[in-house]
């Protein structure tokens, strides 16, 4: 018996060791590396940079794209071998994109405030090794524009801005809001949020920042959980996935409260002349208990923005992205608690006012 599944297993094994040289070496695959190869090499000579500039950062939605039915992660690899961009070194992320969406790639240069946007020509993917090998490298993309990508530029030349909107069309606040963000400061974590909800709008810094507070005042330890409540289901939702690992699939996501009416706010105002940010409990399963509090959002310190609509979130974004460094200029605990396990299932209940559960109002 033990004879048979040992000949059975090592038959699978031999089985894998014939297939996996093929499997490695697929036209689709030459195709793809290629083309990241070839994006990096025109991305390297248009915005003048070397190997592993700390100063680049490449965008894409390669590894997410999915062309002619084949899956597009070679494309990283291409990029990464001939621009020594990473994951690993933060400077290379997949942003989310529906996978029948169109394969991009944005270069950006945060040291001149200069990006390239390339999306490759449709009959690139219908050639053959041949064909590729001596294709000249500018006939590889369809578009391949130099824009300028620094916001504060895009402001002050309000033309420029313009035609970078123009050019990058309905991808343009997702990659201007993403690299511009990453420029100013914003750490892995944020861009990881960034890559799920495809883009970095002052909404969903309205979860990372509260979830990083949280983590600052309430640290949690191996065998702690956190609980989010809300009462408006916005972008902010979309932090936790990453942050906290809260997924719908799982059943721990942040809960958004319908309990909180236009009068209770009023009454809360009043009360606290502030506007609740979120309800937060660190529970340790193993003792039973949590501990909570309430944040409140304080005024902005930032200049009002006066430019065009397109930079609106954008600027927002940033300004916000450049105080992370003191999260109590951002935001204040007004309320500190305790619950037991029936006052958080009660926390919990959508159908409740998390502040009237907590004794605030
Ligand atoms: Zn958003």
């Amino acid at each position: 018996m033990r004879t048979g599944i040992l000949k059975l297993v090592s038959g699978i094994l031999l089985l894998c060791l014939l297939i996996v040289p093929a499997m490695a070496d697929t036209a689709d695959d030459f195709m793809f590396k290629e083309l990241g190869e070839r994006a990096a090499l025109l991305a390297m000579d248009e915005l003048g940079f070397g190997y592993g500039d700390p100063d680049v950062l490449v965008l894409t939605n390669a590894g997410r794209a999915v062309v002619d039915g084949q899956p597009t992660n070679k494309v990283l690899s291409g990029i990464t071998n001939i621009s020594g961009l990473s994951n690993g070194d933060g400077n290379l992320y997949t942003i989310n994109r529906a996978d029948w969406k169109a394969l991009w790639i944005y270069f950006y240069d945060r040291d001149t405030g200069m990006g390239l946007y390339l999306v490759p020509a449709d009959r690139y993917y219908t050639m053959t090794k041949g064909e590729i090998i001596s294709l000249p490298l500018e006939n590889t993309f369809s578009t391949a524009d130099l824009i300028t990508g620094d916001i504060y530029m895009m402001l002050e030349d309000t033309d420029a801005g313009n035609a970078t909107q123009e050019a990058l069309g309905g991808n343009a606040f997702s990659l201007l809001s993403i690299s511009n963000s990453w420029a100013y400061g914003a750490p892995y974590d944020l861009m990881t949020v960034a890559s799920l909800h495809n883009h970095l709008c002052p909404g969903v810094l309205g979860g990372y920042i509260p979830a990083k507070y949280v983590e600052e005042k309430l640290p949690a330890e191996e065998s702690d959980s956190y609980t989010a409540v809300f009462t408006s289901a916005s972008c902010k939702l979309d932090a936790f996935p990453i942050m906290w690992d809260m997924t719908p699939g799982k059943q721990n996501l942040a809960i958004v409260s319908d309990g909180f009416t236009e009068d209770s706010q009023a009454a809360f105002t009043e009360k606290y002349n502030a506007t609740p940010a979120g309800v937060f409990v660190r529970w340790n399963s193993g003792e039973k208990s949590g501990d909570g509090i309430v944040i409140a959002s304080l005024p902005s310190t930032s200049p009002a923005y006066e430019g065009p609509s397109w930079g609106t979130k954008v600027y927002g974004s940033v300004e916000k992205v450049k105080c992370l460094g003191d999260l109590d200029s951002i935001y204040t605990t007004i309320y500190e608690f305790k619950v037991d396990s029936d006052e958080l299932s009660e926390l919990k209940n959508p159908e409740n006012n998390p502040y009237e559960v907590i004794g605030m109002i």
